[in-house]
């Protein structure tokens, strides 16, 4: 099979194309649906996540936040608070989670 130069990228475009693809960006951002920070997950070490603003993000991978699809989650703050309110909640109804 000769697959020689069938991806060798030939024009000036291509390998600039290729040199801003370093930052692998995710299919989808997972934002704080209560603050609207963004989970930074790349260059952040697996047990320490990492949440910043959208502009921090912008500003550190150079992509616009807004152009990807979103999810929804929340960051380590703000899940200990739910689960505050939430463990809260149930005490007052007289029900253990
Ligand atoms: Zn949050």
């Amino acid at each position: 099979m000769a697959l020689g130069n069938l991806s060798a990228p030939t024009t000036r475009e291509a390998s600039s194309a290729l040199m801003r693809q370093t930052f692998i960006a995710p299919m989808l951002l997972p934002v704080c649906c209560v603050c609207g920070l963004i989970r930074d997950e790349a260059g952040s070490s697996p047990d320490r996540e990492r949440w910043v603003t959208p502009r921090t993000y912008r500003t550190t991978h150079g992509v616009n936040p807004a152009d990807f699809p979103l999810t929804h989650t929340y960051c380590l703050k703000c899940f200990t608070k739910a689960q505050e309110t939430t463990r809260q909640y149930f005490r007052d109804i007289g029900m253990s989670p």
